[in-house]
């Protein structure tokens, strides 16, 4: 449908979702509440996305007839997982939009193409450089001084594909065991806070954000994050400039989030972006008027784009299949706090480190709703119910 000289889709269509795990399913459950149907393609079945979209294909991305069949049923597609092919987005985008655009996913999906991106256009990124032999990280790593931080360039995430280089003489056995052709070596940010901004942005160009968050890491995954973040004011307005900046620049239509470090000398500097929601959005779905998941939906189908007014202080944390190492959690003694929101992601097996669900916390200021989220997430491994 034609209106404004945009397209609308509108409730009643299909939506089409690349990738089935918790992000889908959170995309899926606001799609759903607005009336639309969801399609998920993934190579999983019974996914966290699957369980509640009306159609989930099980495919590998790369499966050329099972993509132009999911993309000839749906209206648009997006996704919830950036590491697809760029070959799958190129299949998709001769039935369907892809919202963000394949380019967003090309740039993002790789470290190297990212902070290039970034750094050419002005924006602030970690310090970089590009390392394709152990001689490139050698003189790289002399040039950065220790600690440094070596990644490879793609398919990285929650601090997987990441070495930590401690002194020179690491330099051939951290090359080794990347087992990487290409990688990228970042001087070690001795930040103050992690912050991030999640933002979306319209079809019409409207853009809107969700403030500043602020991000607890434990073993590189996030852990908790506290909104609004307690920084203040100058650097918040500073750190919100940036994410828009970014979605602007990549022409964005959808969601993305920046993740920032800010530094004891209050610069803000780009660690990497997500073009979708983000795990430190979680907590919008309770503590914000829209949530990210809704402005997802808003931003695909050319609608306009909700209020991110926060309702109230709020805090999330995130469980960790770990939270199951001594048997089920301690589901009714966590929720006796009735600030708390119980979300999890109906995945079957709880291996440690592996993201199974996250409680939200609202109460009358941000310490406090930290407190009492950590205090439920502690009392899930209460045995004395
Ligand atoms: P990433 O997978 O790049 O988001 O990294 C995961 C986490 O590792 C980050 O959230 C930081 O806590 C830490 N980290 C990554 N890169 C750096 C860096 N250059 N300096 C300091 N800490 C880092």
């Amino acid at each position: 449908m034609i209106q404004g000289g945009s397209e609308l889709i509108l409730p009643g269509a299909t939506l089409g979702v690349l990738g089935s795990g918790q992000l889908g399913r959170m995309f899926a459950i606001a799609a759903r509440r607005m009336g639309y149907r969801v399609h998920t393609l993934s190579p999983e079945t019974d996914s966290p996305t699957g369980q509640v979209a009306d159609v989930e294909v099980t495919a590998d991305y790369g499966d050329q007839d099972s993509v132009s069949n999911f993309a000839r049923q749906v209206s648009v597609v997006t996704f919830e997982f950036e590491n697809v092919p760029s070959e799958t987005t190129e299949v998709v985008s001769r039935f369907a939009p892809v919202r963000p655009a394949g380019q967003v996913l090309h740039i993002t999906q790789h470290r190297l193409r990212e902070k290039g991106y970034l750094r050419e256009r002005g924006f602030p990124v970690t310090p970089f450089r590009a390392i394709r032999s152990a001689e490139e990280l050698e003189v790289a790593v002399s040039e950065f001084g220790c600690p440094a931080v070596l990644k490879t360039a793609g398919w990285g995430y929650d601090g997987k594909g990441q070495i930590k280089i401690h002194s020179a003489s690491e330099v051939v056995s951290a090359w080794r065991q990347l087992g990487s052709s290409e990688a990228i070596l970042e001087g070690f940010v001795d930040f103050r806070l992690e912050v991030s901004v999640v933002a979306a942005r319209g079809l019409d160009g409207a853009f809107a954000h969700f403030g500043v968050l602020e991000n607890a890491h434990s073993n590189h995954i996030l852990d908790v994050t506290v909104s609004p973040a307690r920084i203040s004011p100058k650097i918040a307005a500073e750190a919100e400039a940036i994410a828009r900046g970014v979605l602007e620049a990549l022409d964005v239509v959808g969601v993305l989030c920046v993740e920032m470090f800010l530094t004891h000398d209050d610069r803000l500097l780009i660690n990497e972006l997500a073009p979708r929601p983000h795990n430190s959005g979680h907590l919008t779905f309770d503590a914000n008027v829209t949530s990210q998941f809704e402005q997802q939906v808003r931003a695909i189908c050319g609608l306009p784009l909700g209020s991110t007014e926060l309702l109230r202080p709020a805090a999330m944390a995130n469980l960790l299949g770990d939270v199951w190492a001594n048997g089920e959690p301690n589901w009714a003694e966590a929720l006796k706090l009735p600030e708390v929101k119980l979300h999890l992601y109906g995945k079957a097996s709880a291996r440690p480190g592996r993201k199974m669900g996250h409680l939200t916390a609202m109460a009358d200021s941000a310490d406090q709703a930290e407190r009492i989220v950590r205090e439920a997430r502690q009392r899930l491994m209460n045995r004395e119910g």
